[in-house]
């Protein structure tokens, strides 16, 4: 085993190690993780504040590598979904042995934080009321929000003050890895389909998880990130519904791991370098909002 490969290797299982109570873990862990990550890698790896949230933390993160391409990887937009979490530390611990040529890669596990440590999908607004942040983001088709959450604004600001390319964020479960439109409209084609499910490939190389568009493959949603990113900003940016619950196990992530981790760094490393220059929703909103309304219990 070359050295790079050995420190890849301790490198997860301390990465591991954090996971061993999953159900105990809160925020602080997190950024336990996070500082220790720093420590053990002065060279590569530099801490990050997103900005504020409701919960009254910073959102933190890491930063990796010093590449002119600046790419961002973001897991718990809803907080019960912990499994997406551990991928994203995994993540960071194998980039700070091995960073991407090119690349200043983003990494932040958690963004609903009072949802994380609650494990519930919602987040706590200031006024009290609980909202999901992946229906929080202005977009073509109307929202929930957009920004009610402090940290769907932080977010939103942070990948403009980035100059963020290409972005994963990471959910549970499905299995599948999914593209813009997202909106409820049946319109739901960019002139990009080819580069998107050509990335879309790339990631699920290993874990052979669904690709396709979000609308087509999941279900119609407004408000959600990744067509935000994409409509204001031409992010490229792809949704990763990762493994095949919302309660996995340790020996489930340490899979959701094993065949993620690869697939999110080919996709960053297969992507574009330059944001998507058409990037305007052209097509009509409603048709698809009723189908939405009937589906509401899904
Ligand atoms: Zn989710």
């Amino acid at each position: 085993m070359s050295p790079k490969y050995l420190l890849l290797f301790v490198g997860l299982l301390a990465g591991q190690a954090y996971a061993s109570d999953l159900t105990q873990k809160q925020y602080a862990d997190v950024k336990n993780f996070l500082h220790e990550l720093v420590r053990a890698h002065p060279d590569t790896v530099r801490s990050i504040t997103v900005g504020p949230s409701d919960s009254g933390d910073m959102i933190e993160g890491v930063v990796i590598g010093n590449g002119s391409v600046h790419n961002l990887v973001v897991g718990t937009h809803h907080g019960n979904e912990y499994g997406s979490t551990e991928v994203a530390m995994a993540f960071a611990a194998s980039l700070a042995v091995n960073p991407i040529v090119g690349q200043t890669v983003y990494v932040v596990p958690v963004l609903n934080i009072s949802g994380y440590n609650a494990r519930q999908r919602e987040e706590r607004d200031a006024t009290g009321h609980y909202r999901d942040p992946n229906r929080d983001y202005p977009g073509p088709c109307g929202t929930e929000g957009p920004h009610h959450l402090k940290s769907t604004a932080s977010l939103a600001k942070f990948i403009d003050q980035e100059n963020i390319t290409a972005s994963a964020t990471l959910h549970t479960f499905y299995p599948a890895v999914v593209y813009p439109w997202g909106i409820s409209t049946y319109d739901v084609s960019t002139p990009y389909d080819n580069i998107f499910r050509s990335l879309a490939n790339y990631a699920t190389e290993m874990s052979k998880y669904t690709v396709g568009n979000s609308t087509e493959v999941l279900y119609p949603a407004d408000g959600c990130y990744e067509d935000y990113a994409f409509w204001k900003s031409g992010v490229w940016s792809l949704l990763f519904e990762l493994g095949y619950s919302h309660s996995p196990s340790q020996t489930d992530i340490n899979e959701m791991i094993r065949t993620n981790v690869p697939g999110l760094r080919k996709m960053l490393e297969q992507a574009p370098h330059e944001r998507a220059s058409s990037h305007e929703f052209t097509g009509r909103c409603e048709t698809r909002r009723l189908v939405r309304l009937d589906k509401h219990d899904e």
